[in-house]
C-alpha cells in the first residue's frame, strides 16, 4: 500500500515528498507512509509497527501523541488556532526559553528552523554592518540561501555541494571551514578582517550524522569570534533542550551571541526561535530597523505544544532518563556491531547518536563522508524489516525520546544483532 500511496503522491508533489530527506533515495525502496504514532512507536498505512528513532527528525522528545500535549492542543483548537495578535502563550514559552538559556535575554518566535537561522544571520549582518559569513562544512542550518553551501543533511545525502538557484554572488559571501578546526576560522577571520558578520555552527554537528565538538573547540570559536568582532551564532535547532536543559551551550559551558532553536521548542508543531542579548534582539523590528515578521509566528497551537514539551522535560529525572536510555542503546548497538565484525563507529551525545559504517573515528565532514553508505542502506532495510525505523540516510541522527523504554531498547538491539549478522555474511569481501 505504501507503494501505491507513493505513486499517487509523486503525481502531485516532486518526488512524492515535501522534504527531500523523507525520500528513500539514499537507501532505495519506497518511503514508509506513517499513519499514526503513540509514544516510541509509529504505525504505517499497512498496519506495520516500528520503534521510531526519527521522532519527526528531532521534535518529538516526549514521544508521539503525548497525552499532555494532545490535551493542550485539543483545548487550544477550541479556543482558536491563530489570532495574529500577541497572546500570553508566547510570553509563557519565551520565559521558559530565556530561563533555561541565560545567553538569551530575548527571543523572537518564527515557524521553522530555517527561518530562525535566516533571521539570525540577517540580524548579525545588520548589527555588524558586515556582509560575510563563516559556516562549517557538513553543518546544516535549513535551506537558507547563504547557508546552503557545503551543507549537511539532505544536501550531503544527495551528494550535492550547494544548490542551483543560490546566486554565486551570495554563496561567495559564505566561507566554509571544517568542523573541529578552530585555526581554520582564525585564518578566515584574519584574512577577511572587518568583513565577517558571524560564524554560525551546530555545537554538536547532527546533520552529517552526530559529530561531537572536540574538547576546547567551542571555547576557541568563542574567543576567536570575539577577538575579530564577529558574532558567534549557535544553531541549536537540533540540540536545544535535547542534550541539556539549557542546550549544548549549557552542556559545554559556552555563551554565544545568538542562538537558534526549533524542533523540541515546538514540541512537534511548527515553532522555532532565535534569541540573544537584549541589545542585539532589540535591533529587530519594531524596536529596531532590522525587519523580520511572520503571519503564524508564535502560533497558539505551536506555543502550547512547546510549553507542554519543555514542562515534561522539567519533570524530575527526565534528562537523566534520556541519557541512560540512549547509553543503553548505544552500548547494545556497539556490542552487536563488535560481534558481527562489521566495522562501525558510534558517536553519541545525550539522546542523539549515529552509527557510522566504516573504520576509524568520525570528527568532521571528510571522515563522515568516508562512511560506507551502501552498508548503511542494507542495515537500514534490515532494521526496517525487523520493526525499527531509522533515518533513511547515513548522515542523520537517531533520537531517543522520553517514551523509549527497556522494551524498545531490547527489541532494537535484538534487531541490530540480526541485521548486522546478515550484513556480515553479505559483505563483498567475505567477512
Ligand atoms: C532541522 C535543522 C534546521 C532546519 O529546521 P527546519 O525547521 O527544518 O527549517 C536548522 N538547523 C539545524 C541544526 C537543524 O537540525
Amino acid at each position: 500500500m505504501s507503494r501505491s500511496l507513493f505513486e499517487e503522491a509523486t503525481r502531485y508533489m516532486p518526488g512524492g515528498v515535501n522534504s527531500p530527506v523523507r525520500a528513500f533515495q539514499a537507501v532505495g525502496g519506497t518511503p514508509v507512509f506513517l499513519a499514526r504514532g503513540t509514544g516510541p512507536r509509529v504505525t504505517d498505512s499497512e498496519g506495520n509497527e516500528y520503534v521510531d528513532y526519527v521522532g519527526s527528525w528531532g521534535p518529538l522528545i516526549a514521544g508521539h501523541a503525548h497525552p499532555r500535549v494532545v490535551e493542550a492542543l485539543r483545548e487550544q483548537a477550541g479556543l482558536g488556532t491563530s489570532f495574529g495578535t500577541p497572546s500570553e502563550l508566547e510570553t509563557q514559552l519565551a520565559r521558559r526559553v530565556c530561563e533555561r538559556v541565560p545567553a538569551c535575554e530575548r527571543v523572537r518566535f518564527v515557524s521553522s528552523g530555517t527561518e530562525a537561522t535566516m533571521s539570525a544571520i540577517r540580524l548579525a549582518r545588520g548589527v555588524t554592518e558586515r556582509p560575510e559569513l563563516v559556516k562549517i562544512e557538513g553543518c546544516y542550518h535549513g535551506h537558507v540561501d547563504s547557508l546552503l553551501v557545503q551543507a549537511g543533511s539532505g544536501v550531503m545525502t544527495l551528494g550535492i555541494p550547494g544548490s542551483p538557484g543560490v546566486p554565486d554572488e551570495l554563496a561567495g559571501l559564505t566561507h566554509v571551514v571544517p568542523f573541529n578546526d578552530a585555526d581554520a576560522i582564525e585564518r578566515v577571520l584574519s584574512a577577511r578582517e572587518g568583513r565577517v558578520a558571524a560564524v554560525i555552527l551546530e555545537p554538536i554537528a547532527g546533520n552529517m550524522g552526530v559529530v561531537p565538538p572536540a574538547a576546547g573547540y567551542l571555547d576557541a570559536v568563542r574567543e576567536i569570534t570575539r577577538a575579530h568582532g564577529a558574532l558567534m551564532i549557535l544553531d541549536e535547532v537540533m540540540t536545544g533542550f535535547r542534550v541539556h536543559r539549557g542546550g549544548a551551550q549549557a552542556r559545554y559551558g559556552v555563551e554565544p551571541d545568538l542562538s537558534c532553536f526549533g524542533k523540541v521548542v515546538g514540541g512537534g508543531l511548527p515553532a522555532a526561535a532565535y534569541g540573544g542579548r537584549a541589545d542585539l534582539l532589540d535591533r529587530v523590528a519594531p524596536t529596531g530597523p532590522i525587519y523580520q515578521a511572520g503571519t503564524l509566528s508564535g502560533n497558539p497551537l505551536a506555543m502550547r505544544a512547546g510549553i507542554e514539551t519543555l514542562d515534561l522535560l522539567d519533570e524530575p529525572g527526565a534528562y537523566e532518563r534520556l541519557e541512560s536510555t540512549a547509553a543503553r542503546l548505544a552500548q547494545g548497538l556497539g556490542a552487536a556491531a563488535a560481534r558481527s565484525g562489521v566495522p562501525t563507529t558510534l558517536n553519541r551525545v545525550g539522546s542523539m547518536m549515529t552509527t557510522f559504517f566504516g573504520e576509524g573515528t568520525v570528527t568532521n565532514y571528510a571522515t563522515a563522508a568516508a562512511s560506507d553508505t551502501e552498508r548503511y542502506a542494507a542495515f537500514f532495510h534490515g532494521m526496517l524489516r525487523r520493526g525499527v525505523y531509522l533515518a533513511p540516510s547515513q548522515f542523520e541522527a537517531a533520537f531517543v525520546s522520553l517514551a523509549h523504554g527497556e522494551e524498545e531498547i531490547e527489541q532494537t538491539v535484538r534487531a541490530a544483532h540480526e541485521a548486522l549478522h546478515e550484513l556480515s555474511r553479505q559483505a563483498p569481501d567475505g567477512e
